[in-house]
């Protein structure tokens, strides 16, 4: 890789990403310049806490225990040194269930810029390379703390040790801990949070560094409920649409399994409305005049869209898919009742 800007876009890219974070005098070397082009400011991220359904619990130990430090870290340190940010954070849980954008929100609502870094950023084939970008990403985040990298998958760039790791990625490994461990001692305000899969792959002695964990799992009911009113919360509902009967329906399903469902059934109106206009070109100007008046959504558009991976439910059915649990008249039962319960809201 050749790390000096030979390219004059890539440069003003540079440029652009350092006026974006406000530090314009900032003086980086090639290696941190590098870095700089994974860097977010909370300014720019678009998700907040407020976007993210069926959290709150997490949520609110993310605040206490890492936004309010960061924040105010006198108010911690004054009383005893003890106290103050974690200077490892671990997210874990099944894919698409909410890992990345808790990290966007916590440092969105925190004021630190987000460094996103990706293994394929710090891997560098020539000698040598790799650890100088790693240090290149604590110093950068020095200079522009409050600070959070964020290592997605990080299981697969800090794993367990094995017999057959390449040289180049046992070096980048150790210089990372060592870069982590200069945090520990100091004052900076700078977060390692990490988001995986399989946390059992981790390397222990990252694990070690990572004291505060949180599980996200797979949401409940009462979660898939609160996920499903936030992503339908500005489309138009048939009044026989059950959110409550949706959720219940929804066993097994991860945060983006729901949101898939979602923009499935929300297509087919569009779909229908579509298929009319393109048989009568008439109607077709009529209505781009007079604006789109599509029809509300109903519990059919969720069992019926192309894609769906929701079934209609049939008491003779197996269980619903995606590992859900549970005999299917309980959930009929369940169903019924939710649907009772909406109407009474
Ligand atoms: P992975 O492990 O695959 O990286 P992840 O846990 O980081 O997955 P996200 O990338 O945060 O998952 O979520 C994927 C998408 O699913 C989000 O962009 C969002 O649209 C939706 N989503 C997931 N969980 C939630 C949630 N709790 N509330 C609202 N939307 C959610």
């Amino acid at each position: 890789m050749d790390r000096h800007p030979t390219d004059k876009d890539a440069e003003k890219r540079r440029t652009e990403v350092m006026k974006k974070l406000g530090h314009h005098n900032l003086k980086l070397d090639d290696y941190e310049r590098t870095i700089a082009l994974e860097v977010v400011h909370p300014d720019h991220i678009t998700v907040g806490f407020e976007d993210i359904g069926g959290l709150d619990s997490i949520i609110s130990s993310l605040r206490e225990s890492i936004i309010y430090p960061l924040l105010y870290p006198t108010l911690f340190t004054s009383t005893s040194s003890l106290l103050g940010a974690p200077k490892g954070v671990l997210l874990y849980g099944p894919p698409g269930c909410g890992k990345t954008m808790l990290a966007r929100a916590l440092a969105k609502e925190s004021g630190a810029t987000f460094i996103n870094v990706a293994a394929s950023v710090l891997t560098n084939k020539w000698f040598g390379e790799s650890n100088k970008l790693v240090a290149a990403l604590f110093s950068l985040a020095r200079k522009v703390q409050p600070a959070i990298i964020f290592v997605d998958e990080i299981d697969t760039f800090l794993r367990e040790r094995r017999s057959d790791d390449h040289e180049v990625m046992g070096m980048m490994k150790a210089e990372f801990m060592t870069s982590w461990d200069g945090l520990l001692s100091g004052s900076d305000r700078i977060l390692v949070l990490g988001a995986t899969n399989r946390p059992m792959d981790i390397d222990p002695a990252i694990l070690r560094r990572m004291p505060k964990r949180f599980a996200v799992g797979l949401p409940d009911t009462e979660q898939r409920f609160n996920i499903l009113s936030l992503m339908l919360k500005g489309t138009k509902l048939d009044p026989l649409f059950s959110m409550r009967a949706l959720a219940a329906q929804t066993t097994g399903f991860s945060g983006s399994d729901l949101r898939e469902l979602c923009r499935n059934a929300a297509m087919v109106p569009i779909r229908e409305c579509m298929r009319k206009m393109a048989l009568d070109g008439e109607t077709m100007r009529r209505v781009e005049k007079e604006g789109f008046n599509m029809r509300p959504l109903t519990m059919n558009d969720f069992y019926e869209a192309e894609g769906s991976t929701l079934s209609f439910p049939d008491p003779d059915d197996e269980p619903l898919p995606n590992g859900a649990t549970g005999p299917l008249e309980l959930r009929t039962e369940e169903i019924m009742k939710a649907q009772v319960n909406d109407q009474q809201i």
